[in-house]
């Protein structure tokens, strides 16, 4: 053991058991909203001996016209978890300011907030589904930083534009509110980013890991007035995205792979309808979270079904929620892999 004594935020942290650091064996993985499909990529560099642009422009442009903004709106990151850290490590000062977030929501927010010593104003997610913006101001507090996931990880719930412009307005001059896009594409209309010209105290959270079937490349924007973005191009690494990053992600943004992922999706979201009624009529679940997102949230009769699908090999999320201990959070997979989930509901239940 090292003498070394470390910060009491660092030694006081438990580790983020993120869906894959748990080494479970299974077959069929439905526990970290990857997407099912997956394209061969044929990498041909012959400069890898020089450092790569710090923001590949043909990346950063061909996201912006995606998202319907200006490339300056735009800044490439690796996932969508390097813009939170940025974030935090650009508006917060350790040890004296907060952040706020609705819960149950992303467990990044908080392991963030926790890893640089900045506070954490825990609200829930009633309050901003069903508090109006001044409510949201009141009980926000001093919180430099509102997250907002939309669709909510992992409830499915969702925030209207209109909300999120008047949240965002209440806040101006206070705070930013920063909205997690992560599985915006499964519901595009609900998108923000049509607010950031608006709003100089906006930020979006977008990624490649989820519709677009690229979790393995690590790649995520955030998006935000060049005002808001500015400190933070002078926090990030100086050279953050791989030239192997940036050429697989050029590709994915090409057209052709927009439409792929968007038919992708379309495949995906009824699925999960079909899905969610099997769910419904299904006597091993008691619960089912109906909203947006590549997966279903569902509350199970026994905890002992979920470690019944565990052991067959069909690796789900499990989580608490409302202090019960039977959530179970499913990604929407193959026809294949939701065939397992079908057989593991019509098997008997556990033993109590
Ligand atoms: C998956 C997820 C992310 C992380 O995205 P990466 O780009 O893979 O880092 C961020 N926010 C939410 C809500 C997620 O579910």
């Amino acid at each position: 053991m090292s003498k070394i004594e470390l910060p009491e935020n660092i030694a006081s942290l438990s580790a983020y058991s993120s869906a894959k650091s748990e080494k479970l064996t299974g077959t069929t993985w439905l526990n970290a909203n990857e997407s099912p499909y997956s394209r061969r990529v044929n990498l041909n560099f012959d400069a890898l001996n020089r450092y790569p642009d710090p923001q590949p422009d043909a990346v950063i442009s061909a996201y912006a016209n995606y998202s319907g903004l200006n490339p300056e709106q735009v800044l490439m990151t690796r996932g969508a978890d390097e813009g939170i850290e940025l974030l935090v490590r650009t508006f917060c000062e350790p040890g004296k300011d907060s952040i706020a977030l609705f819960l149950p929501t992303y467990g990044m927010y908080k392991v963030t907030a926790d890893t640089h010593n900045v506070g954490i104003t825990a609200l829930e997610q009633n309050l901003l589904q069903q508090g109006s913006a001044t409510d949201i101001l009141k009980a926000v507090g001093k919180a430099k930083l509102v997250f907002i996931c939309n669709p909510n990880n992992p409830t499915g719930a969702t925030v209207s534009t209109d909300k999120i412009a008047s949240i965002a307005a209440a806040l101006k001059d206070k705070a930013l509110v920063v909205v997690d896009e992560a599985y915006i594409e499964f519901c595009e209309q609900l998108s923000a980013a049509s607010l950031l010209s608006d709003f100089d105290n906006l930020v979006v959270l977008r990624t490649l890991s989820k519709a677009f079937a690229l979790a393995g490349l690590r790649t995520g924007f955030t998006l935000a007035a060049p005002d808001v973005l500015a400190p933070v191009r002078k926090v990030i690494a100086p050279y953050p995205v791989s030239a192997v990053v940036a050429q697989i992600a050029q590709e994915a943004l090409t057209p052709d792979a927009i439409t792929q992922m968007r038919r992708q999706v379309s495949i995906l979201n009824k699925a999960k309808e079909k899905l969610i009624e099997v769910l419904g009529s299904s006597d091993k679940i008691t619960k089912v979270m109906t909203g947006q997102g590549n997966f279903v949230t569902v509350q199970v009769r026994q905890v002992n079904d979920i470690k019944q699908a565990m052991q067959s090999g069909l690796i789900m999320r499990p989580f608490t929620l409302f202090n019960e201990d039977n959530w179970l959070r499913i990604s929407i997979g193959s026809e294949q892999e939701l065939e397992q989930v079908r057989l593991w509901l019509t098997q008997p239940q556990a033993e109590k």
